[in-house]
């Protein structure tokens, strides 16, 4: 999932950098309210962290235009504390939450989590499906009960189709989601990590999950009708 950070105070823009990679985060950050518009268009963000008090736009002025635009992406607002204006402004304009400075950054991670899962129209942070149990909050995996270890880029890929299951997920889309960069249409960068998860969360059960649709790109299927009768569990 990526994370678009929009905060003038450089130093805590870092810190909230690392403690949302130590969490699997992609983070893009800005100090600047008018790179953030530019970055929220362009980023492709699961989620939106911005800071009310910005130079050039200020928070809430963003969030009114990102939401005249027509983006969805929820925001979280951090406002400065006792400022309740600014919270009620901003819940107005579209801020799906708010947190006051200073603040707990394991809450701030909690929150993140909870309005990404709220906008995909998920309630809990744990999903089951088939014999698979991903808990989201503790990064964890389980087949059968039995843990399996991944990698944070396999992890991301897997909760990316688990959050969209029965949605054919293009690789582009995988992507843009998953990586920093631009995605190049040659690149068989996200084939290679279906490869990966599959090897571990699929290779070694009877029922597969990770569906090949051709010519469109992946899909984690669960339901009646998993259907998979060769190695590549390919639909066409
Ligand atoms: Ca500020």
């Amino acid at each position: 999932m990526k994370i678009l950070l929009v905060e003038d105070d450089e130093v805590l823009c870092e810190i909230l950098q690392t403690v949302l990679q130590k969490e699997g985060f992609i983070v893009q950050m800005t100090v600047d309210g008018g790179e953030g518009l530019y970055l929220a268009e362009n980023f492709h963000p699961d989620a939106m962290i911005l800071d009310v008090g910005l130079p050039t736009l200020d928070g809430i002025s963003l969030l009114k235009i990102i939401r005249e635009k027509g983006l969805t992406l929820p925001v979280l607002l951090l406002t400065e504390k006792g400022e309740v204006a600014d919270r009620i402004h901003g819940l107005n304009a579209g801020a799906d939450d708010f947190l006051p400075k200073p603040f707990d950054y394991g809450e701030l991670v909690a929150r993140v989590r909870a309005i990404i899962r709220r906008s995909k129209g998920v309630a809990s942070s744990k999903l089951e499906m088939e014999d698979m149990e991903i808990d989201m909050a503790a990064r964890t995996v389980r087949r059968g009960g039995q843990p399996i270890a991944l990698t944070a880029k396999e992890f991301n890929l897997l909760e990316y189709l688990a959050i969209h299951v029965n949605r054919v997920v293009s690789r582009t889309e995988l992507f843009e989601h998953l990586y920093n960069e631009e995605f190049e249409s040659n690149s068989n960068v996200i084939d290679v990590y279906v490869k990966f998860l599959r090897n571990k969360i699929d290779v070694p059960y009877p029922v597969k999950l990770i569906q090949t649709v051709r010519g469109a790109g992946y899909v984690l299927r669960v339901g009646p009708n998993i259907t998979c009768t060769d190695d590549e569990h390919i639909v066409v």
